[in-house]
């Protein structure tokens, strides 16, 4: 998905997007697998007005720009990313007890 060079970079495989923080790369992979049925759906309401649905809680707007800004916020909970096993962690505190489980 991504490679790294001598200078600790981060590049995404699908633009020209780099960054040294693997954190960030892996929100940003994301934005690459922003599809119809994975990150959300598309339903119509009542008045025939298309609407744009998260997959992960029931927000829903008929903006595509406003949900995927929102589902940046579902993405954003886990920054702590496992430098082992690449797992993404929701805090500091689990990232600490998880990489312990590493060393045994
Ligand atoms: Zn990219
Ligand atoms: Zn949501
Ligand atoms: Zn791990």
């Amino acid at each position: 998905m991504y490679s790294e060079n001598g200078c600790k970079t981060f590049c995404c495989s699908r633009c020209t997007y780099s960054t040294p923080d693997t954190g960030h790369i892996q929100v940003h992979l994301a934005v690459h697998d922003f599809k119809e049925g994975t990150m959300f759906s598309v339903k119509h309401n009542d008045f025939g007005i298309k609407l744009f649905c998260c997959l992960k809680c029931t927000y829903a707007t008929p903006h595509k720009g406003d949900l995927k800004v929102h589902i940046m916020t579902h993405i954003n909970i886990r920054p702590y990313v496992c430098s082992v096993c690449q797992n993404l962690l929701k805090s500091k505190d689990i990232s600490k007890k998880h990489s312990r489980l590493h060393l045994e």
